[in-house]
Parts: structure tokens; C-alpha cells; sequence
């Protein structure tokens, strides 16, 4: 797990080092057979259910044989927005790309990655309008609507491929999913679009793209209509496990597939490490952090989220775990110090402990940060008696201004480290 962990860290870290519009992929291999399923989630900004899904397979599943490839936010920009498409209908780009469509870049990247030799079945994760039924009963359960559906673009098998028969594996996940419902009305079923002949639309489309090229490819429709995100997501992973089964792709995850457990991984945020100097979790972050000490440019973000993305506006960070708006940061520029020690001492409730740079620590009643040779400290909303130094003394709660705190419940708060002039590290003080 903790292998795993690192991995999709790195992942997330260049992509953002790089800056561009380039694709995340995370990828869960063994050595077994080259085998692959690939997730593609997110090509629709608006469609929570899917985007979350695919995060949840990347980091609370263990895939032990075989492969799976994840891109959890294709459209990030439109993620970001939560709007279908911030330049158009990205799912609408596949058979042609305009010259200058903003978009070209990420549909001609995900293009090579479908047609990677080692795909050979892909499934695009969706939420779609209404409950889908073969006969019409009103404006929420007709045969226009696309949620709670396995979407295939023909019956006709692919020929020469392992997962070729697109009728039959639809027909396997759709009983499974029936199967397990929660309400009898989110009953699921296959919607053939009989795209080559019936719906010009759709052959524009990432999936049709895939078929014609001879790759399997399966859409799962979740219900827009659907009461939680959560209930989205589970109708989601039950499809992708079924996949995974018919793949003989064996897995284990660290969760009950359960609505009320779902909902508890799609509310943790996890952490951001930023230049390995100060590590923030985004569980219970205030909305506005000021005064970040930050480098001027080539600042390195590594999330734990796979969906989580950071814009910068003016000055300021702004960051998304999908659409949800973590915090902003405003930093101040400054130089970063090369010859920090590794660790500090603090007595915490009187017993003197050792703590590593950057990293929390908790406490019942006070602290104090002893001296250290060289270094200044500062514990952002203290003020110390007569301007003294802010190491040696002991603080207690009462003597934090809240508006300084870095959670919104005004128990944690920032100590930081500084030589000379120059930035140490940021170390969390906890109160119990
Ligand atoms: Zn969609």
C-alpha cells in the first residue's frame, strides 16, 4: 500500500511540475501479463460520480494480478469549473480536433494512450441524465435518458480480441449491478447507440474512437438524478469490479463497498506536501492561508489526492480536490535555506521529544520549542512578551489569536523555522 501510496504521489507531482495540460495516469501493474484495463474518468467536468469512482479505485484498491490504468480527471479545466465542457463538449473530439481547439493537446495524448498495445479493454466513467428505460414514463425514466446504463456502441463482437464481445460483457455487469441495488428504481440496463449507423453524435466519441479501432470500450452511465454523490460512485465501482472480474483481474480493496463508506473516502482530502518544507492536510483547512513562505517560481506540490490540482490566480494558489475548492494560499516569496537541521526538539506537556522537520505534533496543555543554534522561530498567531524570541518559551492555547490558525475549530497552528533570512520548514502544533 504504502509502495502504491508513493507512487501515484510522484505521478501527480510531475504532472504539475510540468505545468502543461498533460494527462494523469496511474498505473497499478504486476509482471504477470501485459493485460490491461484502462478507467478513464472525468472527459464531462460535471459528473462527480465518475471522477470520484476512478480516484477511489486508484488509491483504496491493490490490484494483485494483471493491470489497471486510471486517468481519474481527464478534463480538468472543466473538473475544476464543474461544467460539462469549458471548451465545448470534449466527448464530441474524437474522429476530428480543430487546429486551435484547446482541448487538442489532452484528446490526441489520450488517443495514443487507448491505442497503447497493452489496453485491452476500456471502460469512460459517466454521470448521465435521468433513469433509462426502454419504454417512455415521463421526463426522468424514458429512453432518452442515459443514467443507470451500459452504453455500447454496437453488438457486433471485435474481432481477434480477448474482450471483444461487447453484448455479452454489458449483459454480465448490468446483472451485477441489478443484483446489488439500492432502490429498485436505479435498476440498471444495456443502451446500445448502434453508433455506426444510428447516432452520428456518438461517433465522435471516446469510445466509438476505441471500437473502430478495435479496443473494447464500455461507457458506465450513473444517474445525475441519483441522491449522493456516493450512491453514484458505488454503482460506478460495482461496474468497474465486475470488469475486473471478467478480466480475471484479481483485487483487493481497504473498504466495505458500501454507500455510507464511500461517503467517508470521498470526504477525505488527504495532504499536500510543498517543497518537502511544509505539509498541509485539507481536512478541516481554513478557506484563506496567508504569508506561505513559498519560492518565487518552480514550487513542487505533491498531493495525496489523485484529483487534486492547483491554479494559480495572481499571486495567489487556489486548490481543488475536483470541484470542491480546498483553500487558497497566499504566499510570501522567499529564499528556501539548504543547511536546515533534519530535526528539532520540543517539550511537549514538560517531557522534551524530538520531532522530525515539517511534521505534526500534539499537545495537552503547552510546548516549547528549545533554542537551536542559528535559528529563529516563529509561531504564526503568538506574540511574545517584550519582542523576545519565540523559542524557549512556553505557549499555550490561550495564548494563539484563532484568526491565525490553520484549521476552522482554532487548534492548529503554524511554528516555523527560519536561518537567517532565509525559510527552514513548517512544523503543525496540535492542541487535544
Ligand atoms: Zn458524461
Amino acid at each position: 500500500m504504502y509502495k502504491l501510496f508513493f507512487k501515484i504521489l510522484l505521478i501527480v507531482t510531475l504532472s504539475h511540475a510540468c505545468g502543461s495540460a498533460t494527462i494523469n495516469v496511474i498505473k497499478k501493474e504486476n509482471k504477470d501479463t501485459s493485460n490491461t484495463l484502462l478507467v478513464i474518468a472525468g472527459i464531462h467536468g460535471d459528473e462527480p460520480g465518475g471522477y470520484f469512482a476512478a480516484s477511489i479505485l486508484a488509491t483504496h484498491y491493490t490490484i494483485k494480478s494483471k493491470n489497471v490504468w486510471i486517468i481519474p480527471n481527464l478534463n480538468k479545466d472543466s473538473i475544476r469549473a464543474d461544467v460539462r465542457g469549458i471548451n465545448g463538449d470534449m466527448n464530441r473530439k474524437f474522429s476530428y480536433t480543430e487546429k486551435n481547439d484547446k482541448d487538442k493537446e489532452i484528446i490526441e495524448e489520450v488517443k495514443k494512450i487507448i491505442l497503447s498495445k497493452n489496453i485491452s479493454l476500456i471502460v469512460n466513467l459517466h454521470d448521465g441524465h435521468g433513469f433509462y428505460r426502454k419504454k417512455d414514463a415521463g421526463s426522468v425514466f424514458n429512453p432518452n435518458a442515459w443514467g443507470q446504463t451500459c452504453v455500447i456502441d454496437q453488438c457486433k463482437p471485435i474481432q481477434n480480441q480477448p474482450f471483444g464481445n461487447l453484448d455479452a460483457i454489458s449483459s454480465r455487469v448490468k446483472e451485477k449491478i441489478n443484483k446489488n441495488l439500492i432502490e429498485p428504481h436505479h435498476s440498471f440496463d444495456v443502451k446500445n447507440t448502434n453508433t455506426k449507423f444510428d447516432d452520428e453524435m456518438m461517433r465522435l466519441s471516446l469510445t466509438y474512437f476505441a471500437v473502430t479501432n478495435n479496443k473494447p470500450a464500455f461507457a458506465i452511465e450513473s444517474s445525475k438524478n441519483l441522491s449522493s454523490v456516493s450512491q453514484k460512485v458505488y454503482y460506478q465501482l460495482l461496474a468497474l469490479e465486475e470488469f475486473m472480474k471478467i478480466m480475471d483481474i484479481s483485487f483487493t480493496k481497504d473498504f466495505e463497498l458500501k454507500e455510507k463508506e464511500i461517503s467517508k473516502l470521498i470526504n477525505d482530502y488527504g495532504t499536500v506536501a510543498i517543497n518537502e518544507n511544509i505539509l498541509l492536510n485539507f481536512n478541516d483547512i481554513k478557506k484563506n492561508l496567508a504569508y506561505i513562505p513559498l519560492k518565487q517560481k518552480e514550487n513542487q506540490f505533491k498531493f495525496s489526492h489523485p484529483l487534486a490540482d492547483f491554479k494559480k490566480i495572481d499571486d495567489t494558489y487556489v486548490i481543488n480536490i475536483g470541484n470542491k475548492q480546498m483553500t487558497i494560499l497566499k504566499p510570501e516569496f522567499i529564499g528556501i535555506s539548504d543547511s536546515c537541521p533534519k530535526k528539532i526538539d520540543v517539550e511537549i506537556d514538560g517531557k522534551i521529544t524530538s520531532i522530525n522537520k515539517s511534521s505534526d505534533f500534539f499537545v495537552n496543555d503547552d510546548f516549547k520549542i528549545l533554542e537551536h543554534k542559528n535559528m529563529r522561530v516563529n509561531i504564526i498567531g503568538f506574540t511574545p512578551k517584550n519582542n523576545s524570541s519565540e523559542s524557549g518559551v512556553k505557549v499555550n492555547l490561550k495564548a494563539l489569536n484563532k484568526n491565525f490558525s490553520v484549521d476552522t475549530n482554532g487548534k492548529v497552528y503554524r511554528v516555523e523555522f527560519y536561518k537567517g533570512n532565509d525559510f527552514c520548514f513548517m512544523s503543525m502544533v496540535h492542541f487535544k
